[in-house]
């Protein structure tokens, strides 16, 4: 039993990608999932939303900016109030911006670190604190922060490897009330950032870049999704302060 069974989680970056992946694959575990949204984002959270309700499960929408730490709270505050408990948090919202040494401005800086580095830590501060009963904490890294060097995106490998730092910490400091916290680490994956050929690969570029990966091609949504979801299970009972790499082989070959 991997004990996922009625539990509830919220996930921030609900409405596209890995986040909405996740949701699915809760659903599938019997999770109830509260989605946290940009309320700038395009993609539309009521799909996310409808994937969980096709695969027999229930999902929640809410809006909620990880800049802002009242939208924060109140994405964990809903996930209490709606469901009356709260077991399991994402922090899976994050950006991508192509910016070299020389166009890094402060404010470039700055706005990439609040969304990825501190988005992170507003969810799980509010998360860790409105868990009664131990619980799961996983925040989504990238390689580029781990173990890949990325040219041109210093900001975002400096923020992702700050979340690998921030949950070895959590990972110690919540162990005593029996809250688990650990990063995934993907490689390339086939998701809307990805896909973004101004800040990331592109189309073109995934296609090439598949190749390259000892598993030969790039990774889906579902397969960090499912990362996550282990991580968040009992599956993983023993397991804290960690990162998993799901990049097909990628860093290691
Ligand atoms: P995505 O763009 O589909 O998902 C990112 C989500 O974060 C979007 O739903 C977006 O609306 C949301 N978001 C952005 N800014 C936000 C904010 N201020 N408040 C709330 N939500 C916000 O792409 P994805 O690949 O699914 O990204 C999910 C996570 O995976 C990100 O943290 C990303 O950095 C990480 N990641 C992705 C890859 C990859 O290859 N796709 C690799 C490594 C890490």
């Amino acid at each position: 039993d991997d004990g996922l069974a009625g539990k509830v989680a919220v996930i921030t970056g609900g409405a596209s990608g890995i986040g909405r992946a996740l949701a699915a694959a809760y659903a599938r575990a019997g999770v109830t999932s509260v989605l946290g949204y940009h309320p700038g984002d395009p993609h539309d959270p009521a799909a996310a939303v409808a994937d969980v309700e096709a695969a027999g499960g229930r999902a929640l929408a809410v809006a909620a900016d990880v800049t802002d730490p009242r939208a924060v709270q109140n994405l964990v505050e809903t996930a209490t109030g709606e469901f009356g408990r709260l077991d399991i948090a994402v922090a899976n919202a994050g950006i991508l911006r192509r910016a070299p040494l020389a166009e890094m401005t402060d404010e470039r800086w700055d706005d990439m670190l609040n969304v990825d580095l501190t988005g992170v830590l507003r969810l799980l501060r509010s998360a860790a604190g409105a868990m009664r009963e131990g619980g799961a904490l996983v925040a989504v890294s990238s390689i580029a922060g781990g173990v890949y060097g990325w040219g041109d995106h210093a900001h975002y490998a400096a923020a992702k490897a700050g979340v690998l730092g921030l949950i070895r910490s959590l990972g110690v400091e919540l162990a005593p009330r029996g809250i688990r916290a650990n990063a995934v680490i993907p490689g390339l994956i086939e998701t809307p950032q990805s896909l973004d050929e101004e800040n990331s690969l592109g189309p073109a570029g995934l296609a090439a870049a598949g190749g390259g990966i000892p598993a030969g091609r790039v990774g889906r949504a579902d397969e960090v999704a499912r990362a996550i979801r282990f991580l968040t299970s009992d599956d993983a009972s023993y397991i804290t302060g960690q990162h998993l790499v799901v990049d097909g082989g990628l860093t290691v070959r």
